[in-house]
């Protein structure tokens, strides 16, 4: 069963916050992405335990 939860996370880029779908299956996973709002490169890893998102962090690429 795929389970999907959705987080949000700081662009560092512009600071704006914005949403994003992380799967809580996998234990750790990047997702490659452009902000929404400034369009920067952006790379997010999700850490994930028992179906809860434990933390994420941002990096520009
Ligand atoms: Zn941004």
């Amino acid at each position: 069963m795929r389970v999907v939860e959705e987080i949000v996370v700081d662009c560092p880029a512009c600071a704006e916050p914005f949403a994003l779908e992380a799967d809580v299956d996998a234990e750790e996973q990047s997702h490659f992405v452009s902000c929404p709002i400034c369009g920067r490169a952006l790379e997010i890893f999700v850490r994930c335990k028992a179906g809860e998102v434990l933390s994420s962090s941002v990096s520009v690429d």
